[in-house]
């Protein structure tokens, strides 16, 4: 008899459980709505390892925001998305132009 690992142990990415991803959602949206440039967050994915989240979504921006601004935007967001959502480790945003899909 093979012996197949089931899905998930120790150390694993699994899909997180879908209430642990309307939180991260729910964090992401509040936080876009407070946001004077408006990001428009979608696309969002949480995976959990052990006891902790790893989060990444995709941001859209005004194409006239310079990088630094993005950059702080996206800063700001994942520490936004920490302090709302305790067990989130790693936090990756991607960011798009407005006509990106
Ligand atoms: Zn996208």
């Amino acid at each position: 008899m093979p012996h197949i690992e089931p899905a998930g142990e120790d150390g694993a990415q699994v899909r997180a459980a879908p209430a642990a991803n309307e939180e991260v959602e729910r964090a992401f949206q509040l936080f876009a709505r407070q946001q004077p440039a408006a990001p428009r967050v979608h696309d969002v994915q949480v995976q959990r390892t052990g006891g902790s989240l790893a989060v990444s979504c995709h941001c859209t921006l005004d194409a006239g925001m310079t990088i630094t601004a993005a950059h702080e935007l996206t800063r700001r967001m994942g520490a936004h998305l920490r302090a709302a959502v305790g067990r989130v480790d790693r936090v990756v945003i991607h960011v798009e132009p407005p006509d990106a899909k």
